[in-house]
């Protein structure tokens, strides 16, 4: 084709042996460096903080020029580099692909699902030119008749989506995400623009259902920052498992991975638990159009992915986030004020229960997300903080403040727009410290202390003195068992009896997961990965560790037989009372101005204050 001829560099990607999860990708470079041209694929993915080395998947790399093989040498683990010669260049490929996360790429008979990351080597010197990409279907023997679905600009595709895709650079290249296979689909517009959802695995999900609470998520989002940023048009792509959860950003797209029975059936009413996660994890990826994928720290802007890029600032981008995903169901009506204030109970009991935030501040778990967040062991717990878990109650704890001190004429929403309207639209990066700034401006007042002890000093944000203010009360209680989550009032009262770890089953014994800083098992000398076989000489289970604590008082001593390694050991255990540290949260009594102020927070009207979403749910 001329036109393809035009264009500096040209992909095709072929799913060659979905049985073997290999894709053959050719790279052609029209005119390669006359001094040897360089080739390197990123070692992490924009939005997941780990180096990955993508390039391990690379088994086999080879380059040819008219028609005579070029010499290729390996420079470093993610470089590659071709003798001098004339174009056009090409590199041929393959990819191992079985990773089946939003990070990676994943192929067999069923489907296939990349990220441009996993498959596109970029081009030294070319990174700001045009590509095309040309997706081949399949070959070999697959399941049904497969049908593309990215939001790469097309250019020249057959009714499957099969074809060539035009991009404007390589950072375009590596931001849509591409599946292929046998999927359902959903569709709804947003302001115009058509919005897309489709669901690969088996399920018998609610389709339409889906699509049109996502359209109310979306429409809310769109209407807090005043626009839709520029796109044609925003895709959803969805794999449902048995047991996942997750999700990735994109420019125009997000790519979701759900559990099977968290989609609501067909004839389904009600919003179950694992709906609302499902709701919030969109809700999430689709305020990350504007937040990080657009409004982004001078960090993200200038980075090349074969290394790691610093910020601070991730508190802002994924905890704001993490503070509007929830909100907007509450404030959008898909779930009730109670509902609302559950989910923001397990937040803060999350937070509350690491002991690692009076270690690390959430401005340090940022910068260090590199090796510590995204790489956690068994000491995590104690050592780290979550800067999406206590970055989001820093982002409601800024909220509430600049809703007192301006006197409810402001709210982080204020900043939110703010900073899309400085920022966002230009693209131009954030530097470090802005946002704080910002967020005094909006606020109108000094937030200097506030930034200070709990975003870079270990202090907890002070919302027990600010959520009373808009008519809701804190309370704290033990835990009533090792699977209490939080966000609801205790179901007995009598003080329970623990360990001061963190347990799995495996194999039929009891394995610690993480021993808590300064607890009872600590103390005694128990460590994780010890395997307990008994209490006061009793077998010890899963199934009947908090009968056993039972007949125990806080303080009483108890040997605890444990495996370390092979060998048998024993502890002197004196038992601890539950600390209080799981949260719920109350709508209290209040007088006008405090209902007011609760009623514009959460986005609500006096009538739907208390089951708000009985209507929905008898939808
Ligand atoms: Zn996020």
């Amino acid at each position: 084709m001329k036109q393809r001829d035009a264009i500096p560099v040209l992909y095709t990607v072929l799913p060659a042996d979905p049985a073997a999860h290999r894709f053959e990708v050719t790279c052609t470079v029209q005119i390669p460096d006359p001094e040897g041209q360089y080739f390197s694929l990123p070692a992490w993915i924009p939005g997941s903080y780990l180096i990955r080395d993508f390039a391990r998947h690379i088994v086999r790399l080879e380059a040819m020029a008219n028609g005579q093989p070029v010499t290729v040498t390996k420079e470093d683990k993610q470089t590659w580099r071709c003798a001098p010669c004339s174009g056009p260049l090409t590199l041929r490929y393959e990819v191992y692909a079985w990773d089946l996360s939003v990070r990676t790429a994943h192929l067999d008979q069923t489907h296939g699902f990349f990220n441009g990351t996993s498959l596109f080597l970029k081009v030294h010197g070319r990174e700001t030119a045009p590509s095309l990409v040309d997706l081949r279907p399949p070959c070999g023997k697959v399941k049904g008749t497969w049908h593309v679905a990215t939001t790469l600009p097309k250019l020249e595709t057959d009714a499957a989506g099969f074809g060539c895709y035009r991009v404007a650079d390589y950072d375009e290249l590596i931001d849509h995400p591409v599946e292929m296979g046998n999927f359902v689909q959903g569709n709804f517009q947003v302001e115009g623009v058509p919005h897309r959802l489709i669901i690969t695995g088996r399920h018998r999900a609610d389709l339409n259902r889906i699509c049109h609470d996502l359209g109310r998520i979306c429409s809310y989002h769109a209407n807090l920052f005043g626009e839709l940023p520029e796109m044609e048009c925003y895709l959803f792509l969805l794999t449902v498992t048995g047991k996942g959860y997750g999700g990735l950003e994109h420019r125009s797209s997000t790519a979701l991975i759900c559990s099977r029975g968290d989609l609501p059936r067909n004839g389904e009413h009600g919003v179950s638990e694992g709906y609302r996660a499902f709701l919030g994890l969109c809700s999430h990826e689709y305020f990350h159009l504007w937040n990080v994928k657009r409004i982004k720290p001078t960090a993200f802007t200038t980075c090349d992915l074969g290394k790691e890029a610093y910020t601070r600032q991730l508190w802002a981008f994924e905890g704001i986030t993490s503070y509007y995903d929830d909100l907007a169901l509450v404030r959008c009506g898909l779930i009730s004020v109670e509902s609302y204030l559950e989910l923001l109970g397990q937040t803060i009991t999350r937070v509350w229960r690491g002991p690692g935030r009076l270690r690390q501040s959430v401005a340090e778990s940022s910068f260090d997300a590199w090796i510590k967040f995204y790489r956690q062991d068994e000491n995590s717990p104690n050592a780290i903080v979550s800067y999406y878990a206590k970055g989001s109650l820093i982002a409601l704890a800024l909220d509430l403040t600049i809703r007192l001190q301006s006197d409810g004429r402001r709210s982080l929403d204020d900043l939110m727009r703010t900073l899309w309207q400085r920022y966002g639209k230009s693209g131009r990066g954030i530097p470090e410290g802005t946002i704080e700034t910002l967020a005094e401006q909006v606020a109108g007042t000094d937030l200097k202390e506030f930034f200070q002890r709990c975003l870079y000093g270990t202090e907890d944000p002070p919302l027990e003195t600010l959520l009373p203010r808009f008519g809701v009360a804190f309370h704290l209680r033990p835990a009533d068992s090792d699977s209490d989550k939080g966000g609801k009032p205790a179901t007995h009262s009598i003080p329970r009896t623990v360990l001061g770890a963190r347990f799995e089953e495996q194999k039929g014994l009891l394995r610690i997961t993480t021993v808590v800083d300064g607890g009872a098992a600590q103390r005694a000398g128990l460590a994780a990965g010890d395997l307990l076989c008994a209490i006061d000489r009793l077998r010890v289970t899963s199934g009947n560790l908090e009968r056993l604590l039972e007949h125990y008082s806080p303080g009483e001593r108890v040997t605890v037989h444990a495996f370390r390694y092979d060998e048998l050991m024993e502890f002197d255990v004196t038992l601890q009372e539950a600390p209080p540290d799981t949260c719920f949260l109350t709508l209290m009594e209040a007088d006008d101005a405090t209902l007011r102020r609760r009623e514009a927070w959460l986005g609500i009207s006096s009538a739907r204050t208390t089951h708000a979403d009985t209507d929905d749910e008898k939808r």
